[in-house]
């Protein structure tokens, strides 16, 4: 259940970091890291700070872009160190390990993604997160070290992780509500919805691209907190699709609304 959760670190400029970040997961039995453009990796400070997680280290997968390391995870779950400008579902640590645990539980997979050392996560990477997780921190002095985050959120889980199984009948009726609702669909598949919606919106002059304000990043937000299954993201796309039809006056395919 657990080799359902990956943890993403985007940009990470120091070695030393990623080392560290994979000794708090195998501490906590996780083990699949990804690594999204990675300033100084493979490296041996990455090794040193491991301590004996090598195993995580050389599995890890190097990416060039979020959206590949995020393929084929239904929950994301961004980090940041401060308050952004469009509030955002948040979590608590406690809370995201609950969910991220649920949710691996029933078969999706999760992503948690930590961002930069001096800048964090973009914004454009939070929105594409479901929920944005923050560990309480004093006010004043908000930003941990990354390593340090990594190993706060790795230990919710597994103290999750560790609360499922004290509870075999909370898991066997999460096994069977899995099985009775319809998968969720997953990052990718998102991103490709966005794409679309965004183009079915231009064409239609809702949103206009020279003055996009902060349309799409509530729509992202919107559908990010309805867990949308396959199959209705399957509608959607069918209804975004056949718009695109109407607009440009081509016939009109019936029963579509059955679906
Ligand atoms: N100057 C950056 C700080 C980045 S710290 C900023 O203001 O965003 C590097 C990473 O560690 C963050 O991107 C996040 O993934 C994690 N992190 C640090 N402090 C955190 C906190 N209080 N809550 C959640 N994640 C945190």
């Amino acid at each position: 259940m657990l080799d359902n959760i990956r943890v993403v670190l985007v940009g990470t400029s120091h070695p030393g970091n990623i080392g560290g970040a994979a000794r708090a997961m195998k501490n906590m039995g996780l083990s699949r890291l990804v690594l999204v453009e990675p300033e100084d990796f493979p490296s041996g400070e990455a090794v040193a700070r491991a301590s004996g997680a090598t195993d995580v280290l050389d599995a890890a997968r190097v990416v060039g872009s979020l959206e590949e390391a995020l393929a084929g995870c239904s929950l994301v779950i961004g980090t940041s160190a401060r308050d952004r400008r469009i509030p955002w579902p948040l979590l608590d640590p406690r809370e995201c390990g609950a969910r991220s645990c649920e949710h691996a539980a029933s078969g999706g997979e999760v992503a948690l993604v930590f961002g930069r050392e001096y800048a964090g996560l973009t914004n454009e990477e939070l929105q594409r997160c479901q929920y944005h997780v923050h560990i309480p921190t004093d006010p004043g002095f908000s930003s941990l070290n990354l390593a340090a985050a990594v190993q706060v959120l790795v230990y919710e889980v597994r103290m999750a992780w560790l609360a499922l199984q004290a509870l075999p009948t909370k898991v066997e009726k999460l096994e069977t509500t899995a099985m009775l609702n319809s998968q969720l669909a997953t990052a990718d598949e998102l991103e490709s919805f966005y794409g679309h919606l965004q183009r079915v919106l231009a064409m239609i002059g809702f949103l206009d691209p020279q003055k996009p304000r902060h349309l799409m990043a509530r729509l992202r937000r919107l559908y990010g907190r309805s867990a949308v299954s396959k199959l209705e993201m399957n509608i959607l796309r069918g209804i975004l699709t056949e718009t695109e039809k109407a607009v440009r006056g081509e016939p009109h395919k019936q029963g579509k609304s059955d679906v």
